[in-house]
């Protein structure tokens, strides 16, 4: 707490062994700190999981500020946050999330070099959302060589939930692949540029889930697949943005014993943490484009991971990164026995 501006912030910092503990910070406001507490530490476990699964050398963790987002007059706010960030010593980098912006993280710039995602012509890789939605593209190209032995998506029916700034960069890559598009969302000016644009078939909302389709990309919010929605899905896997799909561990199982291919979601949406990581040592699009396209590998990996061992893919994913970790903390340890 920053008595002067206010300032109700959580940092945490789950895991630092594959490097620093990277992700965004959210500005929401929770009902209790106690709220807060559980989001922060949920949040950050999912980054070191993210990030040791797309192979990247970070750690995770998130942070959270308590409070309405204003946007207006929450400079010195931000700088006191900035501040904090600087005090960790770069145990922690932080970023934008939902609730707070790129022009909100170039304050806290001028307080701590820990901060990436700023604007391009602030040397940063700007919004990640297009590099997210190119990642689940490619996942999508992943379970296709999987399941149909052949990468191409040219005809498969890919149903999307959600054209925001993901799925609609998700629905004009795939237009140029070839794929047939269905799409929702609650915003009718957002599926009306899907069908106009990309020649996209618009459903309801509540339809969307259950279209018969090849595959179902889940790219608006979390906890869509679940006891009630499992069973109604017609689709042969799950591949979207959406972070937490699942709304419960054992929906996991569910959707294994419905005989669908579950893309675990922090595989899949990796590609904005991997546009950032690509700011180390300068960024380029095209570099940060290659370094997206190892999710194709990554997730692989993981289904045959999950097939190997009999179990499903959300737990493979889980095992992958931990064992990544365990074999980094090894090596760290045999290096310097003393600590
Ligand atoms: P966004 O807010 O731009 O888009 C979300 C879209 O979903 C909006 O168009 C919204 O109208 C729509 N929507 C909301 N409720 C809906 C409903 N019930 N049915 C259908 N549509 C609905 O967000 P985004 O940045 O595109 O992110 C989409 C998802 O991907 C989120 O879960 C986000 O956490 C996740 N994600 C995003 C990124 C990124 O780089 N932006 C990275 C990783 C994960």
């Amino acid at each position: 707490m920053d008595t002067t501006t206010g300032l109700r912030t959580i940092i945490a910092v789950h895991s630092t062994v594959l490097g620093p503990a990277l992700g965004g910070t959210r500005f929401y406001p929770y009902a209790s700190e106690h709220d807060a507490l559980i989001d922060v530490l949920r949040l950050s476990k999912g980054m070191t999981y993210k990030a040791a699964c797309a192979g990247l050398p970070l750690g995770g963790g998130k942070a959270v500020i308590i409070g309405q987002p204003t946007g207006i007059g929450s400079d010195d706010l931000f700088a006191a946050y900035g501040r904090f960030v600087e005090s960790l010593g770069g145990q922690y980098i932080t970023a934008e999330d939902v609730g707070t912006t790129v022009a909100n993280m170039e304050i806290v710039a001028t307080q701590t070099q820990y901060v990436r995602g700023l604007t391009i012509e602030h040397g940063g890789s700007g919004d990640p959302s297009p590099a997210t939605a190119h990642g689940v593209a490619t996942a999508q190209r992943a379970v296709a060589a999987m399941l149909w032995g052949s990468q191409d998506l040219a005809g498969k029916r890919v149903a999307i939930k959600g054209v925001g700034k993901v799925g609609m960069a998700l629905v004009e890559r795939l237009s140029r692949y070839g794929a047939e598009l269905i799409v929702a969302d609650v915003n009718t000016l957002a599926t009306d540029i899907a069908s106009r644009e990309y020649g996209a078939k618009v459903v309801d909302t509540d339809e969307i889930h259950h279209v018969e389709c090849e595959i179902f990309a889940p790219c608006a919010l979390g906890g869509g697949l679940n006891e009630r929605t499992i069973p109604e899905l017609r689709c042969a896997a799950v591949v979207g943005s959406a972070n937490n799909q699942l709304a419960t561990h054992d929906d996991g199982d569910r959707l294994a014993d419905a005989g669908i291919l579950y893309a675990p979601d922090f595989v899949v949406n990796a590609g904005g943490i991997i546009n950032i990581a690509a700011e180390e040592d300068g960024y380029s699009p095209e570099k940060a484009d290659a370094m997206v396209e190892h999710i194709f590998d990554n997730l692989i990996e993981i289904l045959t991971t999950a097939d190997r061992l009999g179990i499903g893919t959300h737990v493979a994913a889980e095992h992958v990164a931990e064992e990544r970790i365990a074999a980094v903390a090894a090596t760290e340890a045999q290096r310097d026995p003393g600590t």
